[in-house]
């Protein structure tokens, strides 16, 4: 961070302009939020179980029975971008189109209606994430969550199934969610829900079925009133076998769900309606098809019903942010740049043994090159690292004060002995070598 930029809280990362009192100490600061939650630690309330991927202990809700909902100072989109910012690398369409939907959910929530305009009712803006896999997608509703201060949780559209069915029923997602709000409908009813892998529950024909398909159309068709904002009775225990029958109501109006796929094959359905030539995804002279990183920026509505959605559902998430793959470049700043980035953490980890680590720009860009082949995104790159770092880390901590730098040779031992030969070949051929 600059000089220029506004102090920070030490705990969540929340700058000072975001939050609604940041208290400064001389060695670090702490906001209002994470003050409240110090404070329901020390008062002895049970710590609250977080999602595995939880990314901090502030978007589990601290234990408290109906706590009154404090509106927070209000975020701009430009503050809610530079927040993302910290955390997300590229994707800088998904973060404009996202701080500006989380922008105007706070305002949903939390800012009174103007004089005149009571009756205008500002519906909500589900989001639909559209992005190959290790794009960031996650990490985007990990980041809003934290940003957010509301109850988090993850939830996977393939374990979802139609009521009658054996498998999870959508109730229990929002089960999930009173479990991280600590029972605090009042918390729930305002938490963020992220749905994986929706494009996964696509039906297998364009036409409306006539039999019952369990896992693709009966299941979205479970999820449209949640999504849309109703009053639904949750099983307490979570499952839909609840012998007494005990239920909270909650009312989904105001969570706002954020779904995300990868829709393989969209691609084609794009480069289809849109007129190929003029967009260049086919080159002209061969008639070969191009690959073309951007095909998801021009994903419309149409496109995701010819995928299998079913309109009503797409009707439900208006909100559509396309994620780019991450090239070499995109790579390697992840590597490098977010807060908690990967090779940060490994010099951390060695740095406890007051060893210092570096990693080479060669290694790095190598690293990132592999990651590209492997075709996974940025979720390659830790386990990459990983494999070349487990000698260093095997030996390093018995040689307190000395420095290891991983370079381009440690990266290529790597390669020999994981890759397979076809990958092997296009590396050496990516290196013009
Ligand atoms: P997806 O949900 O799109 O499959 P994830 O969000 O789970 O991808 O990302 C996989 C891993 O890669 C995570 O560790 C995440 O932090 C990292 N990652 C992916 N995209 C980015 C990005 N744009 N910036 C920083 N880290 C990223």
């Amino acid at each position: 961070m600059t000089s220029g930029s506004p102090p920070i809280c030490s705990f969540c990362g929340k700058p000072q302009t975001i939050v609604a009192t940041l208290v400064l100490g001389p060695d670090a600061n702490i906001c209002d939020q994470c003050v409240r939650v110090c404070m329901d630690i020390t008062a002895g309330s049970p710590a609250d179980v977080t999602p595995k991927d939880s990314p901090s202990v502030l978007s589990a809700a601290p234990a408290i029975e109906s706590t009154p909902i404090r509106p927070p100072k209000v975020p701009t989109p430009t503050e809610i971008y530079a927040f993302l910012d910290q955390y997300i690398i590229g994707q800088e369409h998904a973060k404009r189109i996202l701080s500006v939907s989380v922008y105007n959910h706070y305002k949903r929530l939390f800012v009174p209606t103007p004089d005149g305009l009571e009756d205008v009712e500002l519906q909500k803006s589900n989001v639909l994430l559209v992005g190959a896999t290790g794009t960031g997608k996650t990490l985007f509703a990990q980041t809003i969550a934290r940003l957010l201060d509301v109850p988090f949780t993850i939830a996977d559209a393939t374990t979802i199934t139609e009521a009658g069915y054996v498998g999870e029923d959508v109730e229990s997602m929002l089960f999930r969610l009173l479990q991280v709000a600590n029972h605090d409908v009042k918390r729930a009813e305002n938490g963020i829900i992220y749905i994986d892998e929706i494009d996964k529950i696509s039906r297998k024909s364009e036409n409306p079925s006539i039999t019952r398909d369990v896992s693709g159309e009966g299941v979205q068709q479970a999820l449209l009133k949640m999504l849309e904002g109703s009053q639904v009775n949750v099983p307490v225990r979570g499952g839909r076998k609840n012998p007494q029958g005990e239920f909270i109501t909650v009312n989904t109006q105001n969570i706002l769900f954020i779904t995300g796929g990868a829709f393989h094959g969209i691609e084609s359905i794009v480069k289809h309606r849109l007129n190929e030539k003029q967009y260049g995804f086919m080159s002209e002279s061969d008639g070969t098809t191009i690959q073309s990183t951007d095909v998801f920026e021009h994903v419309q509505v149409e496109d995701l019903q010819k995928f299998g959605l079913i309109p009503e559902l797409i009707g439900r998430l208006p909100v559509i942010a396309p994620l780019q793959e991450l090239d070499e470049d995109a790579l390697v700043r992840i590597l490098t740049e977010p807060k908690n980035a990967i090779t940060k953490q490994f010099q951390k980890l060695l740095a406890m043994d007051d060893v210092t680590v570096t990693f080479s720009p060669e290694a790095l860009k190598k690293i990132a090159k592999i990651a590209v082949l492997k075709k996974v995104g940025a979720r390659a790159l830790r386990s990459i690292v990983e494999a070349i770092m487990l000698d260093t880390m095997f030996t390093a901590p018995s040689h307190p004060g000395s420095s290891v730098t991983i370079t381009e040779t440690d990266v290529d031992t790597y390669a020999t002995a994981t890759l397979s030969k076809a990958l092997r070949d296009k590396l050496r051929s990516d290196n013009g070598q």
